[in-house]
């Protein structure tokens, strides 16, 4: 076969250990997944009636594949003009399509190590060079991407909050960087995890795509909405940009269902908001149990949280799978000594901290 030379050394994206999984291989009853950051209160029932209403009948038509009605609602709820909008088959595919539409080899791409794993592969399928910047302390070192910034330069990713650390970049900060990014170059800025943030000093992401015309917003419906499995994402970016990514996209990439689920969940704030304050809660009994216990821990603006426990990640993640607790090891992620838990409902994280606390007790014993 003649494959490009590029993906030969690529590998699949590994997803979090199946619930199906972990209980055949430990025999446990209860087993609970805290490793892709998916939101443990399900979905709105203002999405659970839309599905449980939607008639198989429609499902033999095509979709929509301008997505009319939920572009309306979006724009509206957005507060931005339908034509700065595209959606997606989850964020993951938007990301997949600004790699496609200007990476190639001979171009390269600066982006933040360890950050989510998808730039960095997108950007290798298309052939592109990829300059890693360490993070500092899990922050975006903001000054050692704009170094790496050449004529060649034809993305930068930035995931705010970032995942794996969880920690944002701040309004200031965001745009000092911004004012000096050269305008052909484009600024990925990934909020997959928007939703969640609390701090006072965040950005307002869509007045910075008025502000900045080589700047586009990556959303999605799979994190606080709760809309995983459905696959809906979108960008937000100026006219331009949005029209030189659309023929990139497949023509009936985001599906019936999943359009709707969406469209019903945008109605739904105040689950959004309920999601967003349980999550706060829960991720601050997550900085106590770790303070108590002398973990270091990346503060969040997230609903995950990276812990290092100073020791391989793998041996953290194997035990807490063994107590039922599949969680995310560090090691897969870029920070080998930590692991990262999605925060849960609180019986689950109440489980999963005394699993951490049995782990620390075992691995004191043995010492
Ligand atoms: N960006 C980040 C930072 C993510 O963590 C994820 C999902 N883990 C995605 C994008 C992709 O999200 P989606 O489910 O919408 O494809």
């Amino acid at each position: 076969m003649k494959w490009n030379s590029q993906i030969l050394n690529l590998n699949a994206y590994q997803p979090g250990k199946s619930i199906e999984e972990v209980k055949r291989a430990y025999n446990l009853e209860h087993i609970y997944k805290l490793a892709s950051n998916e939101n443990p209160y399900g979905y709105s029932n203002k999405v659970k009636k839309v599905v449980d209403e939607e008639g198989s009948s429609t499902f033999s038509y095509y979709p929509d594949g301008y997505a009319t009605d939920l572009r309306g609602e979006l724009s509206k709820f957005l507060g931005i003009e339908p034509t700065k909008l595209i959606f997606t088959n989850g964020a993951d595919e938007l990301l997949h399509i600004i790699a496609k539409a200007l990476l190639a080899s001979g171009k390269n791409t600066v982006m933040a190590t360890p950050t989510f794993s998808q730039y960095k592969h997108n950007s290798l399928l298309e052939g592109a060079e990829v300059r890693e910047v360490p993070l500092i302390d899990g922050e975006h070192d903001l000054n050692g991407i704009l170094d790496r910034i050449d004529h060649q330069t034809a993305i930068v990713w930035i995931c705010s909050p970032n995942n794996p650390t969880g920690i944002y970049i701040s309004d200031a900060n965001l745009q000092e960087f911004l004012n000096q990014v050269p305008k052909d170059v484009l600024v990925v800025l990934d909020e997959a995890y928007f939703d969640y943030v609390c701090a006072d000093d965040y950005y307002d992401a869509l007045s910075l795509v008025n502000k900045y015309s080589n700047l586009i917003v990556v959303r999605t419906f799979s994190k606080i909405y709760g809309l995983a499995s459905f696959r809906i994402g979108y960008g937000v970016a100026s006219e331009e940009i949005i029209k030189a990514l659309e023929p990139v996209r497949q023509p009936f990439n985001t599906n019936v269902l999943a359009q709707k689920a969406a469209l019903a969940a945008l109605k739904d704030q105040e689950f959004v908001t309920r999601c967003r304050n349980l999550n706060r809660e829960e991720l601050e009994r997550f900085y106590q149990f770790c303070d108590q216990h002398s973990l270091k821990y990346y503060p969040s603006q997230t609903n995950f949280i990276l812990i290092d426990f100073q020791c391989d990640g793998d041996e953290v993640f194997s035990f807490l799978l063994s107590k039922g607790y599949i969680v995310r090891s560090g090691k897969q992620l870029g920070a080998p000594t930590c692991v990262r838990i999605s925060v849960g409902t609180r019986e689950q994280n109440e489980g999963v901290m005394k699993a951490m606390e049995a782990f620390l007790n075992h691995t004191s014993a043995i010492k």
